[in-house]
């Protein structure tokens, strides 16, 4: 099996797994619970924040873990909302959110909040005149990605931040933790997750940074500083942690690129673990399935878009035409692929797409 879908998840690194392990086995109390187990516990919870505190360049006390970034987008976006309701009215995001992302808006938005929802250009990026323009004395939140998940695009979080001067700035950075900089100067929440690096699913977190407005959405335990209540999953958290400490973009954007040039795809300056390309004439859904029978394992756009047949709202919103967005796929990469993998991808899929424009409907 050749696996190029790493921005829908990433096999769990050996050194990770082998990090979680006593805190699955031997060291399994409740960080909450007083005795030597529960103190062994806390202590690698605390050991996990302090690294991911290093690794991002915050403060351990700004690091609250999640169930994984749909949770601390979640978190971001209402526990914000929540905080400033009242003071606030408006919330402003872009069109080419993480669905995570576009449907809790959608919810404040039933609430009662206004919403408006940034374009962008052809390449995928938001201009930061025109978040500044969404902009109103009553804006609570301002909450852009950055990098996208189905294109890899990466927004210009420091031009927008001074163009908002003051305005509170989430940044999901779920596919940008290890493959681009991710600078916290740029922004007030910012949300990751450990299985988009090699790391165990279920498990995230959300810098806050200190003073930030922000009203916890699962409450009882007191956990993570009263900001997200629930027994820590610690073995998570250190698993979190040991995939952050890994975490790089290695070989990636090389890798990419050879695929890109063999694909016959654009040049661009995106991130280097997505390739988004259209093969034209061909409808995406059906290339998918042809090269996963020849052992190739891609997906379109996001993987929680697929098996829904609804075309991409991040294409459509980068304004490609409809037959260029149902002939899209996404091939990503992780800083495990290796050039035998772009090699065996490139030996198969000029050959599948070439079989299937033959036989394929879709026509322009
Ligand atoms: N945001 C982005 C940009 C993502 O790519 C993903 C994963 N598809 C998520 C959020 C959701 O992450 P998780 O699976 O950790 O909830």
């Amino acid at each position: 099996m050749i696996y190029l879908d790493n921005a829908a998840t990433t096999q769990v690194r050996p050194e990770v797994r082998a990090a979680m392990d006593p805190f699955l086995d031997r060291d399994y109390g409740n960080p909450s619970s007083l005795h030597a187990a529960g103190r062994r516990a806390r202590r690698a919870l605390e050991d996990a924040r302090e690294t991911a505190a290093a690794v991002l360049g915050g403060d351990p006390k700004e690091i609250v873990f999640t169930s994984g970034a749909t949770e601390s987008n979640a978190l971001a976006i209402a526990g914000v909302a929540e905080a400033l309701r009242g003071r606030a009215d408006h919330l402003v995001t872009t069109a080419i959110e993480h669905p995570s992302v576009l449907e809790a808006f959608a919810r404040l938005e039933k609430q009662g909040w206004k919403v408006t929802r940034v374009p962008v250009d052809s390449a995928g990026l938001v201009d930061p005149a025109r978040v500044a323009a969404a902009v109103t004395p009553k804006t609570a939140l301002v909450s852009v990605m950055l990098v996208n998940n189905e294109v890899g695009s990466i927004q210009p979080l420091a031009a927008i931040r001074k163009a908002v001067p003051g305005v509170v700035i989430h940044s999901d950075a779920a596919q940008a933790i290890g493959k681009v900089p991710v600078d916290l100067r740029d922004a007030d929440l910012v949300t990751f997750s450990a299985h988009k690096i090699h790391g165990p699913k279920g498990v995230g977190g959300l810098w806050i940074r200190k003073g930030t407005p922000l009203a916890a959405q699962l409450v009882g335990g007191g956990q993570e500083f009263e900001k997200r209540a629930g027994t820590e999953n610690v073995a998570g958290a250190v698993g979190l942690a040991a995939a952050l400490k890994l975490a790089g973009p290695g070989r990636m954007a090389e890798l990419r690129e050879r695929l890109r040039r063999a694909l016959g795809a654009p040049a661009d300056a995106r991130a280097p673990h997505i390739l988004n390309v259209a093969f034209e004439g061909v409808d995406g859904e059906a290339a998918i399935l042809a090269l996963d029978a020849a052992g190739i394992c891609i997906s379109s756009g996001s993987a929680c878009a697929s098996g829904s047949t609804k075309p991409s709202h991040v294409l459509t919103a980068m304004g490609l035409p409809a037959d260029v967005v149902k002939s899209s796929v996404r091939f990503s990469l992780s800083m495990m692929t290796t050039d035998e993998d772009i090699d065996g991808a490139l030996r198969i899929v000029p050959g599948v797409v070439e079989r299937l424009r033959k036989i394929s409907p879709v026509t322009r």
